[in-house]
């Protein structure tokens, strides 16, 4: 992930730029949230119980939930979800938990997730090691921190029995990851609650950045087919392995713009049998990637052509009757978009940033929010405070040390988002 500090956003949160009244600035709903004594009591017993958020961090995380299977954390986040006394509480057909704070007024309907899904295999030892203010184990930071996140937002809203103008629906998604491809956002957006989601948080990662950038990308895994024979007696007969060798060819010479930036891998290869046979097989993997759409589907309509074209050419070249075929199947598909530097929500978010004394920056990513930008409905995906280290590795870790602010933080931009 790159952050860049944006001073622009900065500026319109100090009120600067003069052009809107005192009663529309979206900033000023954080002014009053920041005047509540209540309010303020409250981040001050969010540091406090931090402690305790912690353990729950570590308990969550030593529950496997490795892709496409994490019912067993689902089980754990909808009993905690009941026991703090969220209403509606519910896993829906796909296996994202939810469960609703009602609103008190007609406010906009807020959604707050993290995702249950990590990238480790079943057989993963996940248990979680402590030394001094760091946790070791797959997936404490990534996404275990957002989970422990959004269920101190649930505590401190019960327990300080905040009311909020609309109301907020949690929600553990899963596959968020890799070839899980948004499967439980894409769900949530296309079916759970379709129609009915104004503003979209995804607490994913860790530091305190926010992401207002969705990178979109699309991944293909392709395989020529023939019917293969000996490298010397059918020679001249068509080969998958060649027609793979001219898409890659073309693929690598693909033009495409810096800015935004758009790119393209060939990231894995594979085919063949042996070296005196010709393939009755091949095939790769192919990932592209950009926050622009337009630019995207430009690299995708290229892509399939020299997929295409380099079938043509080997069926062109080679003698006899026989002829290769290709699949190309699309395994990633994850929509881009973004959410402008000078919507409301980004002005609160960094109004909120501003209240806490932490430093604000925007990035850009992949991650939940997708989904929600690509439809245009006004999402940031923000850190969940601490520092994390050596996400998707067996290594990873947490650093505790100030992670308060990330809960802090998650809680303030709730009630935020959650008046209008
Ligand atoms: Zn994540």
């Amino acid at each position: 992930m790159r952050w860049r500090t944006s001073l622009a956003i900065l500026a319109v949160a100090a009120g600067s730029t003069g052009v809107t009244t005192a009663q529309s600035r979206p900033q000023d709903v954080v002014a009053q949230l920041a005047d509540d004594q209540a309010i303020m009591a409250t981040i001050e017993r969010l540091r406090v119980d931090e402690p305790r958020l912690i353990e729950e961090q570590v308990r969550l995380c030593e529950i496997p939930a490795p892709p496409f299977a994490e019912e067993a954390r689902g089980r754990a986040l909808h009993r905690a979800f009941e026991e703090l006394g969220l209403g509606d509480v519910r896993t829906d057909a796909v296996g994202n938990v939810l469960g609703t704070r009602p609103g008190a007024g007609s406010g906009p309907h807020l959604v707050f997730t993290a995702h249950l899904d990590t990238v480790f295999p079943a057989e993963t030892d996940v248990s979680v090691r402590r030394e001094g203010a760091v946790l070791h184990g797959p997936g404490i930071a990534d996404d275990c921190r957002g989970l422990a996140v959004i269920l101190g937002v649930i505590r401190a809203l019960q327990d300080g029995n905040h009311a909020t103008d609309g109301p907020i629906t949690f929600v553990g998604t899963v596959g968020e990851e890799g070839l899980g491809d948004l499967r439980g956002v894409k769900h949530l957006f296309a079916e759970e609650l379709a129609g009915q989601i104004d503003r979209f948080i995804s607490v994913d990662g860790t530091r305190l950045g926010a992401t207002h950038v969705a990178v979109g990308s699309k991944r293909y895994r392709v395989t020529y087919k023939g019917p293969g024979g000996h490298s010397f007696g059918a020679f001249g007969l068509v080969s998958p392995v060649h027609a793979l060798g001219r898409a890659i060819q073309r693929i690598a010479r693909f033009e495409v713009p810096e800015n935004p930036k758009t790119t393209f891998n060939v990231g894995r290869v594979g085919g063949g049998t042996s070296i005196n046979s010709i393939a009755f097989e091949s095939w790769m993997e192919v990932d592209m990637r950009s926050a622009d759409t337009a630019s995207l589907a430009r690299l995708d309509a290229m892509f399939h052509e020299a997929v295409e074209a380099a079938l043509r050419a080997e069926n062109n070249r080679g003698t006899g009757d026989a002829e290769l075929t290709v699949d190309v199947d699309l395994v990633g598909d994850r929509p881009a978009g973004n959410t402008p530097e000078e919507s409301p929500i980004v002005i609160r978010a960094a109004a909120v940033a501003d209240v806490l004394g932490i430093d604000f920056s925007l990035g850009e990513g992949s991650t939940d929010s997708n989904i929600a930008m690509s439809i245009g409905i006004p999402a940031l995906t923000i850190g969940g405070g601490g520092i994390g280290r050596d996400a998707h590795s067996l290594r990873e870790s947490f650093d505790t040390t100030e992670s308060w602010l990330g809960t802090q933080r998650a809680f303030l931009l709730a009630l935020a988002l959650s008046a209008e």
